[in-house]
């Protein structure tokens, strides 16, 4: 067993010097992390403790929005009376993940870093993970892959991003403002969570040492007319298969604006710019919704196990759009 420093810091100047230490890890709820470390999956020499950070408020932000701070916990963040009445979809992504134990513990900023739940990755006895091993190959592509990405995969890895919060977030287009060495920094939640290509090992655009110290949504929430969709093996305690976040903006029936994103389909929570122009000043008849759902997964490839998606995600498209247009 590999020996682990500890420390607990008491603000983020001193989570950002301790963080400086080679190998070195910050730990919130550590849902995911310690079971990762536990399977001797990731591994750390120093364990910086930050929930002592004055990072677990909900609070107004100029402009009309919300800022989610990194530590709120996805419980507090689900059953909170502004986010429910202004993001009704965050709210409902929250309560689809996980178990109501795990969103007590889980952070805001930790659901954001969650690693794939890849078979192959969580499982040191598999060699050829990628991502775990960069250069090893990927197991998944000729292998178990009823899990897996359709869309935005590459030659070295098909693994998905398992968070429901990340894929309301994505259609809600809100900032993670992170704090580095430098300075503050912030990142459109679509640039955010990268797409695997030659370099699987790497899930954010977050750089070594930063620390995510919140989420901001912006002042739109999409209230009237949104809804989060999960597609499961059982109805709780289970990823995705397919999910979609859908938030529409009406005028007499008609789509003045769409936002659609995915989860379960990519490595990154997927946004689908091209079924949202399509259904602009359109009515939500079966048409619509059809010619959106299939240009959801435009460029779609399936890998064996995992081509049911391919059929799932354009129907999950389009029910979550109905149900957010406000059909029963
Ligand atoms: Fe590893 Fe990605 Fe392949 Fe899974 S899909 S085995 S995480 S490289």
């Amino acid at each position: 067993m590999d020996a682990i420093d500890y420390t607990r810091v008491d603000d983020v100047a001193a989570a950002l010097r301790a963080a400086q230490q080679p190998g070195a890890v910050f730990i919130g709820g550590g849902t995911n992390l310690l079971d990762l470390m536990k399977g001797g999956v990731a591994h750390a020499s120093m364990l910086v403790d930050i929930n002592r950070l004055p990072l677990d408020k909900i609070e107004a932000v100029d402009g009309g929005g919300l800022r989610l701070g990194a530590l709120v916990r996805n419980s507090d963040a689900a059953v909170d009376a502004r986010v429910r009445e202004r993001y009704p979809l965050l709210s409902q992504a929250l309560l689809a993940g996980a178990s109501p134990q795990l969103r007590n513990m889980a952070t805001v900023g930790g659901n954001l870093l969650q690693r794939t739940r890849c078979h192959y990755f969580v499982d040191v006895a598999f060699e050829a993970c990628n991502k775990r091993r960069p250069g090893s190959g990927c197991a998944a592509r000729g292998g178990r892959n009823r899990n897996h990405a359709i869309l935005g995969t590459s030659e070295h890895c098909i693994a998905t991003n398992p968070s429901d919060m990340s894929v309301a977030l994505a259609a809600l287009e809100a900032v993670v403002i992170v704090q580095g060495t430098k300075g503050e920094r912030r990142i459109a939640f679509e640039d955010f969570h990268r797409l695997p290509g030659d370099t699987p090992q790497r899930d954010s655009n977050l750089a070594p040492g930063e620390l995510i110290v919140g989420v901001e949504l912006p002042a739109n929430g999409f209230a009237a007319n949104s809804h989060y969709l999960k597609v499961r093996d059982r109805a709780s305690y289970a990823f995705a298969l397919v999910s979609v976040a859908a938030a529409l903006d009406l005028q007499d029936g008609h789509v003045r604006t769409a936002r659609i994103a995915l989860g379960g389909v990519a490595h990154k929570p997927w946004r689908a710019r091209a079924a949202e122009k399509l259904l602009l000043g359109k009515a939500l008849d079966d048409a619509a919704l059809a010619h959106a759902g299939a240009a959801a997964i435009e460029g779609a490839q399936a890998y064996g196990e995992n081509a049911f998606k391919l059929s799932l995600a354009p129907a999950a498209v389009a029910r979550a759009l109905r149900i957010a247009g406000g059909a029963a």
